[in-house]
């Protein structure tokens, strides 16, 4: 093992020691550290000033308590979170994801990542993350209101426009963001749009934002493809998840004349052969806030599979939307036999280390979340550029959106080939977003 190899083993194995039972951390960490040797020796300063260490440790962790009231009356209790990771390059940025999975482990490995993605977007801002452990599912839009408010009754005091500025993230959409800015402005007594992104156009979001994650992603697998000499149309796609990144994925691929035949909630997945109807989809989804086996009810063609396997479905380009860990190595191994060229993450660390292994040996195109999702805080970025112009009228279009994803695209591939890797998608994201923070904090 090289010198600079056992440095990033050791590294690594310190900082797990610090950070014990927190295995999705340790996983994004390891991810990261291991595609790093080449950095360190190419440049010392890095590792003369500690940086990657220094990196992988976030500035500020909150914890706090929820309390709030259910509609039977009965007081109800959660564990709310925000991790401020990394300041070098703008303000503390990244979402609030309302789910039981969410631990304090949870919350660093998707604030650590959003430090990668942040940096790559070329926009000013940091990176951090949120959350609680709150199940949105089943609760009544009441309860939902409630659980908000009293969120940002405590957080209300650590962000800001120039601070920390929170978004959606599972769980997390428009009516959410409402409700905590809803409650952010009464506290405070004070009009600061850029406290938050992610709101509707009316007060101060921007038209594409709740799209942007998904296109983004599409745009990414397009330049991806175009660098196999391929592109989207005529494709047979398959998006794993039926939140806001997965509808807007498929809303794009149809409009660019992919075919796609299935998504997925928790309980089961749904296949449509004639092509998903996006319209349905955002029916259910955002209207009437249903599962997904509703779409029966309109398209009585398609097949409902309760707790099935969506990545047992063939298909040509894979697109895991729903979240951390849920395609394995047998997945890939499955998809890749069955024909599949690409895999583009619109979730964060959808895929296991292993099922990513599977698709670097085989040499398909693999796009990781931290460089295919960037849409979304991309936009976010913008959103905040709008607010401090108090300005009604500015937006910012989709080709702005495609510009910035072509751009990570580029900024992988240079990267990926300048460390004689070319077409390593997960090399060129985190040396090329670890180089900008890293330079930031040795200035
Ligand atoms: N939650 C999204 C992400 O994972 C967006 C964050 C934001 O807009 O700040 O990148």
């Amino acid at each position: 093992m090289s010198k600079d190899a056992s440095a990033i083993t050791t590294l690594y194995d310190r900082i797990v020691a610090r950070n014990p039972g927190e295995p999705e951390f340790h996983q994004a960490l390891h991810e990261v550290l291991e595609t790093l040797t080449p950095v360190l020796a190419r440049h010392p300063e890095y590792q003369r000033h500690n940086i990657i260490e220094h990196l992988c440790e976030p500035e500020r962790q909150i914890i706090f308590r929820v309390p709030w009231q259910d509609d039977a009356g009965q007081i109800q209790i959660n564990r709310g979170f925000r991790i401020n990771f990394n300041s070098a390059i703008g303000p503390y940025k990244g979402g609030l994801r309302f789910h039981p999975a969410v631990t304090i482990g949870t919350m660093k490995f998707l604030a650590f990542e959003q430090t990668f993605k942040n940096a790559l977007t070329g926009l000013p801002i940091g990176s951090g993350k949120g959350g609680a452990d709150f199940d949105p599912k089943g609760k009544s839009d009441a309860e939902v209101m409630r659980f908000c408010q009293s969120f940002m009754t405590e957080l209300y005091r650590h962000i800001g426009d120039s601070t920390d500025v929170p978004a959606g993230d599972i769980g997390v959409g428009t009516r959410e963001i409402g409700y905590l800015f809803g409650q952010y402005k009464r506290i405070t007594n004070r009009y600061e749009s850029g406290v938050i992104t992610g709101k509707s156009p009316g007060w101060g979001g921007t038209v594409i934002r709740k799209k942007a994650t998904g296109y983004g992603v599409v745009y990414f697998a397009e330049a991806m493809l175009a660098m196999k000499e391929t592109e989207l149309c005529n494709k047979t796609c398959v998006v794993s998840g039926s939140g806001n990144v997965a509808l807007y994925a498929i809303e794009k691929l149809h409009s660019i004349g992919a075919r796609v035949i299935a998504c997925s909630d928790s309980d089961g997945v749904i296949i449509d052969e004639n092509g998903l109807d996006i319209k349905t989809l955002i029916q259910i989804k955002e209207q009437d806030r249903d599962r997904l086996t509703a779409y029966r009810d309109h398209h009585p063609h398609a097949e409902y599979i309760k707790n099935g396997n969506i990545w047992d479905i063939p298909c040509d380009v894979a697109f895991p939307c729903a979240t951390q860990n849920e395609l394995h190595e047998k997945d890939a191994n499955k998809l890749i036999q069955q024909g599949c060229i690409a895999v583009c993450e619109g979730a964060n660390m959808p895929c296991t280390p292993e099922a990513v292994a599977v698709f670097l040996d085989n040499q398909i195109a693999y796009g990781p979340g931290k460089a295919a999702n960037a849409g979304g805080v991309a936009s976010s970025a913008l959103e905040m550029q709008h607010n401090a112009t108090r300005h009604s009228g500015f937006e910012y279009s989709e080709e702005r959106l495609y510009e910035i994803m072509n751009n990570i695209h580029r900024q992988c591939c240079q990267t990926a080939e300048e460390f004689g890797v070319p077409g390593n998608y997960v090399v060129g994201a985190n040396i090329a977003g670890f180089r900008r923070v890293a330079d930031a904090m040795l200035a």
